[in-house]
């Protein structure tokens, strides 16, 4: 299937330079969505996986099917004052500031295998932001799956620890 085909480009959004990638295009298409879940799940099922974590908001959108499929739990990360219960925070540096991004203290136990699922890598800050608060957590991160990574913003080298795959590079 043509993955890229079915995912919409849009110029400037949401500001001037960015061209970016919308995926309501491909999830709206049940033949396309169908594909790309069960490609990313392919590359998981055999890692033993006990949960996928998924970042806000896309994270959520690709990560929750992709954990029913290989029968593991699914954990949020939140942008800050959206989870209700006990939290851990991170903050990292963005181009201008700073961002935060949390997690419950109790969604992931000490030697967990954990597999971070979203739908794109850019320069890969909130991925790694991500990777922190599972490691204090005490969960491994075994793999990080996105659908489709921009490779001109070198966010694998930020990741260069961790076992990256997606199923497609701009
Ligand atoms: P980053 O932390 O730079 O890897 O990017 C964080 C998130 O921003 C990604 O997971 C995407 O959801 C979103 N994002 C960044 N750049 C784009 C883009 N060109 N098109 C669509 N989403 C983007």
């Amino acid at each position: 299937m043509d993955i890229k085909s079915k995912i919409r480009e849009v110029q400037d959004f949401p500001k001037e330079g960015i061209n970016f990638k919308d995926i309501t295009t491909l999830l709206k298409d049940k033949a396309a969505f169908q594909y790309v879940v069960d490609q990313m799940s392919k590359q998981l099922e055999d890692l033993e996986i006990d949960i996928i974590v998924g970042p806000e908001a896309r994270g959520f959108i690709m990560g929750t099917p992709v954990a029913y499929k290989i029968g593991a739990g699914f954990v949020p990360v939140r942008k800050p004052n959206k989870l209700p219960a006990e939290t851990l925070s991170y903050e990292y540096e963005l181009e201008y500031g700073t961002d935060s991004i949390e997690i419950h203290k109790d969604a992931i136990q000490k030697g967990q295998r954990v597999a971070i699922v979203d739908d794109l890598l850019a320069t890969g800050g909130t991925v790694l932001a991500t990777t922190k608060l599972i490691e204090e957590l005490g969960g491994e991160v075994v793999s990080i799956n996105f659908l489709m990574v921009l490779s001109f913003l070198n966010g694998k080298d930020l990741l260069k620890n961790y076992k990256v795959e997606s199923l497609i590079e701009y």
